[in-house]
């Protein structure tokens, strides 16, 4: 627990008391649920599968963020969207009223519409913040999303997967319901642990940022930093995953749907050739039978 929460026991007391009332209230649905599976033990799975957008801002890359929401308008089918809150709404604003627009025409967070996540205020490393300040960065983008699209999210996406107790105290604090890190997970906030607070972690991804070594992709070539991943080898990821724990997350970025992208000369034009890739991806999911859902969708579906 962080030093802010030590020198406010009174608040502190508060926080641990309506955790405590809520989880025995609640239960860890996604995750308690749908433990990893051990010795053939059957998980309960939703068998469905979110896609979530992360970085959505108005710059630098604009045209790889529209064109991947396109995919998803084209298709009718969910997207969650990680919204930066300083880095919408300004600029060209494009990204800002393609959103709006989107939500004109969808009503809402229903249906096949965007889901809009809070993926914090600067996308700063949430493991240096104090208590106070991650607390902050939620709130204040939560505000932002509310003012500028009527829209209370419900989902946080730490940046670069990074969280502790103090993030989860934070998501309390803000009324929030899921997190999505990456399936390391955190020793402290344990996945395994019952909590009014969801876990739904990355799990597949469509790009990567120096790719771990212990991955082979077909398409990489390891002296590049960012790599987009062909379908077959997300695919694969996302059958996994469904195995594993009964869902999928897969993370894109709008990086890996940069033309030269791979040749670490970023632009702000969208790469058809990745994209074509996504698109194959989402045909491939749906004839598995898999149903694409947004995020805070998912819980519905078991
Ligand atoms: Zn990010």
């Amino acid at each position: 627990m962080s030093n802010q929460i030590k020198k406010l026991p009174f608040l502190s007391l508060i926080i641990a008391s309506s955790i405590i009332l809520s989880t025995m209230y609640f239960i860890n649905f996604a995750y308690s649920q749908s433990k990893p599976s051990v010795d053939g033990l059957k998980v309960r799975s939703c068998s469905c599968v979110a896609f979530r957008l992360d970085d959505v801002e108005d710059f630098p890359y604009s045209s790889p963020l529209i064109g991947v929401m396109e995919v998803f308008r084209e298709k009718n089918i969910g997207l969650t969207i990680g919204v930066v809150g300083k880095n919408i709404d300004v600029d060209t604003k494009q990204v800002y009223y393609y959103i709006k627009q989107r939500l004109m025409n969808h009503g809402g967070n229903n249906g096949a519409a965007i889901e809009i996540a809070n993926h914090s205020w600067e996308h700063g490393r949430f493991l240096n913040f104090t208590f106070v300040e991650q607390s902050n960065s939620v709130r204040k983008t939560n505000e932002k999303i509310e003012s500028i699209f009527g829209i209370t999210p419900t989902v946080f996406i730490p940046p670069y997967f990074e969280y502790n107790n103090d993030t989860i105290f934070a998501m309390h604090e803000n009324n929030m319901r899921f997190i999505s890190a990456n399936d390391t997970d955190s020793s402290v906030y344990s996945r395994f642990s019952n909590s009014t607070i969801y876990h739904l972690p990355a799990t597949a991804e469509t790009g990567c940022n120096k790719c771990n070594a212990t991955k082979s992709y077909a398409s990489a070539n390891k002296s590049y930093p960012w790599h987009g991943i062909e379908y077959e080898e997300t695919l694969n990821q996302i059958k996994k995953s469904i195995h594993q724990y009964g869902f999928a997350v897969v993370v894109m970025h709008p990086a890996e749907y940069s033309l030269e992208h791979d040749a670490v000369a970023f632009q702000n034009t969208l790469d058809l050739k990745q994209l074509r890739q996504l698109e194959l991806l989402i045909d491939k999911i749906q004839e598995e039978g898999l149903h694409i859902v947004t995020m805070g969708n998912m819980i519905n579906h078991y």
